[in-house]
């Protein structure tokens, strides 16, 4: 518990934290960069419970009755600015702080400017006054400039499993199985079916090609404009779906759409 702040700060000093929630991201980087510590922390949200049902038999550090933000979940699953909260916490238990985010993630609360302010901001807070030693921080996502698709290329590369990938959980419904139809399946899923790896098998509840969002969101995504790079793994994950069969149809359109913007201008 508070131990870490009182009697053993000292020891925590050069030690790097991974945000943990035992989502592909998280899973990955642990993987691939084994940091000090996992953190895992309770936001007394709707998929908390299930999330950690997945996690790996290895040390985590849980922390629990901390925060409750789970009163202030929207519907769509997305806690406001949730990652400030998180990187305080783990203040406690590192200096070097690691998100799980990739490319094309695109809450303000995991960009870079986010990381750059929040380095600095705990920089402040831990200059040497008359309660404390000086610490100094470093916030960061070390594979923000990949997309999902390509992490977990590199994972597999490096020797990860199949399985793994498939034990992790990151469904905002937090039932027993992916839902299949919210946005973190969703992108599970394109980066799964980029790398070969089956879930046709009811691993999904629903088919992610037929989330009902996603007719919504394709011209953006044929024109680049919905989550940058990640836009070409989605197409490319689609094509392979019966979903193929639109996707002339809205390539057409997207195409119209940025001529006239050229002609405007
Ligand atoms: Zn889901």
């Amino acid at each position: 518990m508070a131990q870490m702040i009182t009697s053993g700060k000292e020891t925590v000093r050069s030690k790097t934290v991974l945000l943990y929630s035992g989502g592909m991201d998280s899973l990955i980087i642990d993987h691939l960069l084994k940091p000090d510590v996992l953190l895992n922390i309770s936001m007394n949200s709707a998929y908390d419970a299930r999330e950690r049902e997945s996690f790996p038999d290895k040390e985590i550090v849980f922390l629990d009755n901390v925060i409750d933000l789970g009163r202030y979940e929207r519907d769509d699953a997305i806690i406001p600015n949730r990652n400030a909260h998180l990187v305080l916490l783990a203040s406690h238990y590192g200096e070097t702080i690691w998100l799980g985010s990739v490319y094309g993630d695109r809450s303000f609360d995991k960009d870079e400017a986010f990381y750059s302010h929040m380095t600095t901001l705990l920089d402040h807070m831990w200059s040497e006054q008359h309660w404390t030693e000086e610490r100094k921080f470093m916030i960061s996502s070390p594979f923000k400039d990949k997309t999902k698709t390509q992490l977990v290329y590199e994972f597999l590369e490096m020797d990860g499993t199949e399985e793994a990938l498939l034990t992790s959980y990151s469904c905002y419904e937090g039932d027993e199985k992916h839902c299949g139809h919210c946005k973190a399946c969703f992108r599970k899923w394109v980066a799964l079916e980029n790398n070969g790896i089956i879930t046709s098998n009811g691993y999904f509840k629903e088919n992610p090609w037929d989330a009902p969002w996603l007719d919504e969101v394709l011209i953006q995504i044929f024109n680049g404009g919905y989550r940058g790079r990640e836009d070409k793994d989605i197409i490319y994950a689609l094509d392979k779906t019966p979903k193929h069969t639109l996707l002339d149809h809205y390539q057409t359109q997207a195409g119209h759409l940025l001529r006239t913007k050229e002609f405007k201008l």
